[in-house]
């Protein structure tokens, strides 16, 4: 059976598209891509109260993005309740389903009187109650019994019916609860894998009892990935830390670079490499190998490797990453003139972002007419340092005389100059790079300066000179 594994990703289109679930697809489509399998997206829409499009249009952009393919789907559930509801006709007749009309009221007074654990007593049970208005459709459980859920990460879990209330498989207003509709669809969808969040094990017998109820001999092979944390251990969150995934896109994440890290949460290749291709991912992945202890989701190390993956980029496949960041700025206008500088000095941006996001704000000082210093790096660099103004002010009767604006001149006519003042380098260039930049870091210098021409410079220079004796 497992020869061609048939495994889902089964969405509740709820929220914006978070890492776990990412992390959850992913694992879901390495299974399907290393043996030749089917990867299923079905959306979980039944909740009519908490569904919204977007998030479902949000949840197919995020998966596009991250490149993982489905070979069948989106099915939606939404669009199943007739398989639904043949299922629950099929376990009223089998009597394994029965009506309740009790208010939670009683049943919670009922549990009170009982002393024990809180939770529906199994009162309608054996009454034989018609179906009316208001009334709920409860599974009954074998008592006594067990169920035990065999999970290739968290290994054999024993659930005793004795904590299992008869749930609710049908709400009073008609339609299928969770459980009912997700079992139905994976017997329907011929699911050989049930990969899922944590969160899901505590459903999983209730998800055991229905297969068996409807007929299903061999069960999937069940699996429940570690919770995600952040770095006080806690569940990642929305309310807390960042966790959709459309964000990181944003913030300038490349995809490759995101499905790798996101691969290593609760698995690894079994030696210490981190850095692996989709090949790789897809030869190596191993269920068996997925650990069952929380995974730290570590933005910061996503970070790293984000760079790692942004150096790795052709120049030309960098540029191409970078316009979109681009054209979300007031001072781009894709000009030739533009075009040119920003190709010229993005190979040395490249080496120097960690986030796409980060391209615009070093590149800006190339593209603004008029350059604003921020007024603490005036304060910091250019008026507590008693020697920047004579530095600024020797630096433009120099560079003034030079011929070639070429970096290498440029360079070349700094050095000397430091060693005429006998002054390193580095303490020269400070106050250049803030007069000329807005910033104290950025791309080389001398390459910068090339870029923004003769005039550009020596009009920096100047305004930057007038700002430190405008006090
Ligand atoms: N719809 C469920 C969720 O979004 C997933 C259920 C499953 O994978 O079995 O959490
Ligand atoms: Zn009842």
């Amino acid at each position: 059976m497992n020869s061609s594994p048939r495994v889902r990703f089964a969405p509740s289109p709820t929220g914006y598209f978070h890492v776990g679930g990412a992390r959850t697809a992913l694992y879901n489509w390495l299974i399907a891509r290393k043996s030749g399998g089917k990867f299923i997206l079905r959306i979980e829409d039944t909740d009519e109260a908490r569904n919204g499009e977007e998030w479902v249009d949000g949840i197919i952009s995020a998966l596009s993005w991250l490149g993982i393919d489905w070979d069948e789907g989106p099915y939606r559930q939404s669009e199943r309740s007739e398989l639904y509801s043949k299922a629950v006709n099929r376990l009223i007749e089998e009597r394994k389903a029965y009506w309740c009309d009790c208010k939670r009221e009683e049943i919670d007074v009922r549990a009170k009187e009982r002393g024990g654990p809180p939770g529906y007593d199994g009162h309608c049970r054996n009454l034989n109650k018609p179906k009316s208005p208001g009334s709920a459709l409860r599974f009954a459980i074998s008592r006594p019994g067990s169920t035990t859920v065999n999970d290739v990460v968290r290994g054999e879990v024993v659930f005793d019916h004795a904590n299992l209330e008869d749930f609710i498989i049908v709400k009073s207003n008609g339609s299928p609860l969770f459980v009912l509709a997700n079992v139905v669809d994976d017997i329907n969808m011929k699911i050989t894998h049930i990969l899922r969040a944590e969160e899901h094990l505590p459903t999983t017998p209730k998800a055991i009892l229905l297969f068996k109820a409807l007929g299903v001999e061999e069960l999937p092979v069940f699996a429940h990935v570690p919770v995600l944390v952040n770095a006080k251990r806690q569940k990642l969150s929305k309310r807390r830390d960042r966790v959709a995934v459309e964000d990181y896109r944003d913030l300038g994440y490349l995809a490759p670079a995101m499905v790798n890290y996101l691969a290593l949460l609760g698995w690894s290749p079994g030696d210490d490499r981190e850095f692996l291709t989709l090949d790789e991912l897809i030869e190596l992945f191993d269920l068996e190998k997925v650990n069952h202890s929380p995974a730290f989701f570590d933005e910061q190390k996503m970070q790293h490797f984000n760079g790692v993956y942004i150096r790795n980029l052709s120049d030309e496949e960098f540029v191409n990453y970078c316009y979109p960041f681009l054209e979300k700025c007031d001072w781009w206008t894709a000009s030739d003139d533009q075009l040119y500088v920003f190709r010229a000095i993005s190979p040395l941006v490249k080496e120097r972002v960690s986030l796409l996001g980060e391209v615009p704000v070093m590149v800006e000082f190339l593209f603004t007419e008029d350059l604003r210093l921020p007024e603490d790096l005036v304060e910091q660099v250019l008026r507590k340092d008693a020697k920047a103004a004579s530095i600024l002010a020797d630096i433009r009767s120099i560079y003034e005389t030079i011929a070639q604006f070429s970096h290498d001149e440029l360079n070349q006519a700094t050095r000397n100059y430091c060693e005429s003042i006998d002054t390193p380098l580095r303490k020269v260039q400070a106050p250049i790079r803030v007069a000329l930049t807005g910033s104290k870091v950025g791309p080389p210098l001398f390459e910068s300066i090339e870029l923004l021409g003769r005039e550009t410079t020596l009009n920096r220079l100047e305004k930057a000179l007038q700002l430190i004796n405008s006090r």
